[in-house]
């Protein structure tokens, strides 16, 4: 058998009713993350083989194959990376045949470790020895790595100098979070910000850096029961979360779950948001001796920022004037938009 660029090309010799069953489990019984698209079989020229080889992949054709989607790490695979006699014991980048990355690490195709960024990592004999095993999970299992030949995981700070360089970065990382730093967490697929997601000083923090006050944030937990802790599951959603793909659910949250509430956080930021300018405006009142202030444009169309910048300034003695009949920016628009909404729906 072998990869070509329009999918797999299996020959098979056998009595015609050994191949019929064949031509039935193949797509009946395939392996957890293959699909078949379409199937074409052809009789070719009895060859008399015998045993099983994978034959290198064709190139040159134009590519037609899919390219798998990256799959959540397998149980086979975490049991392995919690269990501290393995040699893949705590190694981030374990997967196996039935899980890991994929398209994040395909640069063509036919998919095979030339033709991905795991070209430049040599495997090492026992890696190798798995590799070349049929009966072993991780038969051709292109990214396969280990922390002897595989990429490594490293920790460094804001300034980019490296952090606990002697130790464990993921224990490291791990220690960061609980204190309740922003992680920028590099996997295969790019960047993704973490924090504690109970506390409510780092939410606080990565919602303002990312200018999200109250758009939600995705959780993640270490299984199902973690989940079902935070959010009403149905079993619709226990399925999805569940699933090899690992998908981000929405899900309504459980009251008194131990999250960071929004409205906690979409406070803080309106007050620190209304602190810093009504202290700008009190210095500079000061410093041009003005008793004035004017506060306008799309951003105090927000009341709440409004309400509390302006109650700031008058404790500070300042004047505050504000536009008292429909403002022409932001607010005209939106309150136009509204009116031609509310024309058109009682015109249905
Ligand atoms: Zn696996
Ligand atoms: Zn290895």
């Amino acid at each position: 058998m072998l990869n070509d660029s329009r999918g797999v090309v299996v020959e098979v010799e056998g009595a015609p009713d050994e191949i019929q069953l064949f031509l039935e489990r193949l797509p009946a019984e395939p392996p957890p993350l293959s699909s078949t698209e379409r199937m074409s079989v052809a009789e070719v020229p009895f060859t008399a083989g015998a045993g099983f080889d994978i034959l290198n992949s064709e190139r040159g054709q134009p590519p037609s194959a899919l390219v798998a989607p990256d799959t959540a790490t397998c149980i086979a695979c975490l049991a392995e990376l919690f269990d501290p006699s393995d040699r893949r014991y705590r190694y981030p980048f374990i997967n196996c045949t039935d899980c890991g990355p994929r398209f994040t690490i395909v640069r063509g195709i036919p998919y095979d470790r030339p033709l991905t960024t795991m070209a430049g990592f040599r495997m090492c004999d026992r890696c190798r020895t798995e590799y070349d095993d049929p009966l072993d999970r991780r038969f051709h299992a292109q990214p396969n790595a280990c922390p002897a030949c595989g990429p490594q995981a490293g920790l460094v700070d804001a300034e980019d100098r490296p952090v606990a360089a002697e130790g464990d970065p993921v224990a490291a990382a791990e220690e960061a979070l609980l204190q309740g730093s922003i992680v920028a967490v590099k996997g295969v697929g790019g960047f993704h910000l973490a924090c504690r997601a109970d506390h409510e000083a780092a939410v606080a923090r990565l919602r303002g850096r990312k200018h999200r006050e109250d758009r939600p944030f995705a959780l993640m937990v270490p299984e199902l029961a973690a989940a079902r802790a935070l959010i009403e599951m149905d079993q619709a959603e226990a399925a999805l979360l569940g699933s090899p793909e690992r998908p981000i659910v929405l899900a309504r949250r459980r009251p008194g779950a131990s999250v960071a509430p929004v409205a906690t956080v979409s406070a803080r930021f309106h007050n620190g948001i209304a602190e810093g300018t009504a202290r700008i405006c009190v210095r500079e009142a000061e410093r041009r001796g003005v008793s004035t202030v004017v506060l306008s444009g799309g951003v105090f169309q927000n009341a709440l920022l409004l309400e509390r910048t302006s109650a700031l300034l008058a404790r500070a003695g300042l004047h505050v004037l504000v536009p008292r009949l429909l403002p022409s920016n932001d607010g005209g628009i939106s309150y136009g938009q509204a009116a031609v909404a509310s024309a058109v729906l009682s015109a249905e």
